[in-house]
């Protein structure tokens, strides 16, 4: 099933499992300064959140915020009983600490799955691992390659794999070109994640039933987003980019909110 009617479906799901709560799932989204694409991801956030009945605030701070002042308001929602899920919008000005910020979200808050105690998978890797497993993709004993390395996505990405029982390799920029070229020859499920328009193209040999998915965002001079990949790669499936792996972190969240408003 392509990923924009897999999510369709499973937002449908997901509202009739919200409405059927004891109470509405609510989302405290706090964005820092005024980037154009963390406005957008924002505004998505919270279109998703109306769409599956779940109650979504936004808490816009200034981009000369302090980091005590940030860590005060997290504090706030952490004790605020009727908050259920908090996230950061990333990136934060370069004068505070991503990782304080992020550790300071009570675990059971933490619904990006981004700090070391929290309780929920990173969204991005979990949305699709089930996608993949939605789409009767096989883990058990199948070459894995990860390339990239990065907390969010990379790292989290390769030990999900790795608990489905896949052989994983994760790749990197230290990695040699004739390396990289080596193990995606060999790659059941090849995952990219660098940030480089295009970089996986075909100069690069597949199994004819390799998977492909690509989280890369990159604005292209033509001012669209594309992928890391380029398009049609001989394999036999590849995730698109727009409409791709992007729905599928999104839906992620939404699933995390639920888990965390259940518990
Ligand atoms: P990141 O933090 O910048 O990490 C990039 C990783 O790629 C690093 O581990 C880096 O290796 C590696 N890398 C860079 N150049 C490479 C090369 N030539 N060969 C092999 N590896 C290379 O990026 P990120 O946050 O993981 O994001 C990666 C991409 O995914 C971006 O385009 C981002 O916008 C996108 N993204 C999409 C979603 C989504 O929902 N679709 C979610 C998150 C991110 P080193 O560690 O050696 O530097």
């Amino acid at each position: 099933m392509e990923i924009k009617d897999y999510v369709s479906k499973r937002k449908e799901v997901l509202h009739e499992q919200i409405a059927s709560l004891a109470r509405v799932p609510s989302l405290a989204i706090i964005v820092v300064g005024n980037n154009a694409a963390s406005e957008s991801y924002v505004r998505g956030k919270m279109r998703d959140s109306a769409e599956v009945g779940i109650k979504a605030e936004t808490l816009a701070l200034p981009e000369s915020v302090q980091e005590d002042q940030l860590l005060a308001l997290i504090a706030r929602l952490n004790n605020d009983s009727s908050v259920d899920g908090i996230l950061v919008q990333l990136p934060l000005p370069k004068h505070i600490s991503e990782d304080a910020i992020q550790s300071a979200i009570a675990p059971a808050k933490d619904v990006d799955g981004f700090s070391p105690l929290t309780r929920f998978e990173c969204c991005t890797p979990k949305g699709i691992i089930d996608y993949l497993s939605s789409e009767g993709f096989s883990f058990s004993g199948k070459n894995a390659v990860v390339l990239g390395r990065s907390n969010i996505v990379g790292k989290p990405m390769a030990r999900m794999l790795l608990s489905k029982n896949c052989n994983v390799t994760v790749l990197h920029s230290k990695t040699l070109p004739e390396d990289r070229h080596f193990y995606l020859a060999h790659a059941d499920l090849v995952v990219v994640a660098i940030g480089r328009l295009g970089f996986v193209d075909t100069t690069y040999s597949f199994k004819p039933a390799c998977w492909v998915v690509d989280v890369g965002i990159n604005r292209g001079e033509d001012g669209r987003l594309h992928g890391d990949c380029v398009p049609g790669l001989p394999v036999e499936k590849q995730t698109p980019v727009p409409g791709g792996v992007g729905l599928l972190t999104r839906l992620a969240l939404l699933e995390n909110l639920l888990e965390a408003t259940k518990r």
